[in-house]
């Protein structure tokens, strides 16, 4: 079975031209097609730039096939600025967890099997990243497409602070699907595939819970406040970046009360 740094034996990825501190080298539309099959499913058209939605839906043409879904992964701008006009160009039916996102297709739910003139797609919700946020398994190829769940380079941003719990679940499910699926590579919506993806699943969990340990010794020496846990943990931080480190704490203080690991009551005056 083929995985080298384009693609797959199904998966073949359309970089579109957005580089970005946010995106990357820019946001990966990924296109998957059974070999020989018509039907492709798309993930993520990208953002509403009309040259590489255009670029994408000709590749589609040039191989003999036809887009049959356009799906999201989660709905940040740079992945799903694009879908309507991908449809209008396409055709195709645009699907997301959020019903709001579709276009002329149901929302997805978490454990569809998607099927398309022979491919087999599954979807796993893994929220944190954004509440909507999906990863998809395509089980033939031993990959997981992740979206902003798990990037290629450098570390996931949790977008709203309430989400580091989810966060947290999706990976360990993430990982746990690596092992049992043997998931052998990672399609992530920005950077490299990953072809290590329990090192990297791993890698993720380690950062946050070293974070989390940081935060623990901070509330055992005493911290109780925010700006304490910051001056300790996050030693000469820029300050432009402090309002951004205090919604981490709050969420991590959140979190650790919810499993038990700081004493109650303290994430109250978070
Ligand atoms: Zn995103």
């Amino acid at each position: 079975m083929r995985i080298d740094g384009s693609g797959t034996l199904r998966a073949s990825c359309a970089l579109c031209p957005n580089p970005g501190p946010m995106t990357l080298d820019g946001t990966n539309t990924w296109m998957l097609r059974e070999p020989g099959a018509r039907a492709v499913i798309v993930v993520d058209p990208g953002p509403d730039d009309e040259r590489h939605l255009e670029r994408v839906a000709r590749t589609v043409q040039e191989q003999g096939a036809q887009v049959a879904v356009a799906l999201l992964s989660h709905h940040h701008p740079d992945h799903t600025g694009g879908a309507r006009y991908f449809s209008e160009l396409t055709g195709a039916p645009v699907r997301a967890l959020d019903p709001e996102l579709c276009i002329g297709g149901e929302a997805l739910r978490d454990g569809e099997r998607l099927r398309a003139d022979g491919l087999e797609m599954q979807v796993i919700a893994t929220p944190g990243h954004t509440s909507d946020s999906l990863s998809f398994h395509v089980p033939a190829d031993s990959v997981m497409l992740t979206g902003d769940t798990v990037l290629g380079r450098g570390t996931a941003v949790i977008a709203d602070d309430g989400g580091l719990a989810d966060y947290m679940e999706s990976l360990y499910r993430l990982r746990h699907m690596v092992r049992t699926a043997e998931i052998r590579a990672l399609l992530p919506g920005h950077g490299p595939i990953c072809t290590e993806p329990l090192l990297k699943v791993n890698e993720y969990i380690d950062h946050r819970e070293e974070r989390l340990s940081q935060v623990i010794a901070a509330v055992a020496a005493g911290d109780r406040t925010p700006d304490e846990i910051i001056d300790r943990v996050y030693v000469g931080i820029d300050p432009e970046l402090r309002p951004a480190a205090e919604s981490s704490v709050r969420a991590q203080v959140r979190y650790l009360a919810k499993r038990g690991d700081v004493p109650a009551g303290l994430e109250e005056g978070f």
